[in-house]
């Protein structure tokens, strides 16, 4: 039997919980008050992911820097490996908000997205 502390952060409630998993392989809960909150525990700890969100750089933007975000969730393990690849990315304008920037990021099967526009700069 393994007894694991998580938080859950897919609400501002942030419910502290224990996810047990028996030596059948199957789980139990304590803590979480709903539904998600349990999902998100044994996901936790079977494959965790997150979303992406950073900047990449611009070379002719009228900001030097373009907010991204992924269009869905990343595996934890290979989070930094995504970081890396785009803070090594050089973008040019323009750009528009929704525009892929990266297709299949690292063979992720995760898109990332231009979180706004992005004007040449004059
Ligand atoms: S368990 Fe439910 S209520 Fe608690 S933080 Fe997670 S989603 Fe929110």
């Amino acid at each position: 039997m393994e007894k694991i502390s998580y938080t859950c952060i897919v609400c501002p409630k942030s419910c502290k919980g224990e996810l047990i998993v028996k030596d059948n392989n199957e789980f139990e809960t304590s803590g979480y008050i709903c539904k998600r909150g349990i999902e998100y525990a044994i996901n936790e700890y079977r494959s965790p992911k997150r979303m992406l969100t950073t900047t990449v750089k611009m070379l002719n933007g009228t900001f030097s820097n373009l907010p991204v975000v992924s269009d869905n969730e990343v595996d934890k393990d290979k989070l930094f490996a995504c970081l890396n690849y785009l803070y090594s990315t050089k973008l040019e304008a323009p750009i528009k908000e929704g525009d892929i920037i990266v297709a299949n990021i690292l063979n992720t099967g995760v898109n990332i997205i231009a979180a706004r526009d992005m004007k040449i700069k004059s």
